[in-house]
């Protein structure tokens, strides 16, 4: 027993089911079940929603998601050997556990989840921040989750909960402040993983926002930012060269100076840009 349900511990399902941790899938395990539970209580009262969790692995998280009361939880996972182990905490949780096998930048949720949805997630670090960007810019809003309690490489993390000024501001932190409140909830050393990543991780807690911060096209806005900090250290002017004749004109308009550079520009001005940008080309 593990103490949070009646399931057999991680490693010895690690074991089992030869379950061995693989690099190109992004595999670091959380084997500590008081954990999990400990990242699921940080996604809030999860008993009048359904979860979506990407990538389960061998359930860690899963069955704290579950223990801690999850209606449903949709968990989708690449890796077809973690299949019979969370089939395993399906029969344990009867119609609380769906398992979709495939990959999560491939399927789409809403077709078996109910929004507002909640998402949890110890993320694959290679889809990781293409996901977070992807739920963070979908054309209207309040998107189909209410919230977001995903782990990060810690130097990510750091990134989306950046202030402008700072050397991690930039993309992250402009999409994720946006529309939504971003917050780093636990910092995790290397030793709590299995096998041990090289770096520290944090688990980032995101509420979604009724209405964005300032009114913006998204796919402007994303496009604008990634531009802007893709030369974060030349001029705004020099770095958004190409995005339109008249870009000094736009930046002045939103009141940026032409010669600021990325880092110094608030969400506010950003959002202002992106208006002025999609103005100019309509
Ligand atoms: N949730 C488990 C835990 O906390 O122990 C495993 C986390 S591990 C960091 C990431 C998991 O995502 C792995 O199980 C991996 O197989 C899975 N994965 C990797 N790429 C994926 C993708 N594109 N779609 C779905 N799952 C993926």
């Amino acid at each position: 027993m593990a103490g949070i349900d009646n399931l057999p511990p991680l490693r010895d399902v690690i074991a089992t089911h030869g379950l061995s941790a693989r690099k190109s899938l992004g595999q670091n395990f959380l084997l500590d079940l008081n954990l999990t539970a400990k990242i699921a209580r940080q996604a809030g009262d999860l008993t009048e929603t359904d979860v979506l969790e990407i990538g389960p692995g061998p359930g860690g998280l899963t069955r704290g998601l579950l223990a801690e009361g999850a209606r449903k939880v949709l968990a989708i996972e690449k890796d077809h050997r973690c299949l019979p182990a969370l089939a395993e905490i399906a029969a344990a949780y009867p119609g609380r556990l769906e398992v979709i096998e495939g990959d999560a930048l491939e399927i789409n949720p809403l077709e078996h989840l109910t929004p507002p949805i909640r998402i949890a997630a110890n993320l694959p670090y290679n889809v990781g921040t293409e996901l977070l960007v992807r739920w963070l810019t979908p054309k209207e809003w309040p998107p189909f989750w209410s919230s977001m309690t995903l782990m990060f490489q810690r130097e990510v993390a750091e990134r989306i909960v950046a202030t402008p000024g700072s050397k991690a501001y930039g993309r992250l932190a402009v999409l994720s402040q946006w529309r939504s409140d971003a917050r780093i909830a636990i910092s995790l050393p290397p030793g709590a993983f299995t096998p041990p990543p090289k770096v520290s991780s944090a688990v980032v807690h995101l509420t979604a926002l009724p209405a964005p911060r300032y009114e913006a096209d998204a796919k402007t806005l994303e496009y604008v930012v990634a531009k802007a900090f893709n030369q974060r250290r030349k001029m705004l002017r020099a770095a958004l060269k190409g995005v339109h004749p008249d870009i000094e004109d736009l930046l002045t308009s939103a009141d940026i100076s032409p010669t600021e550079r990325a880092e110094q520009v608030s969400l506010e001005q950003f959002c202002a840009l992106a208006r002025a940008l999609k103005d100019a080309r309509a």
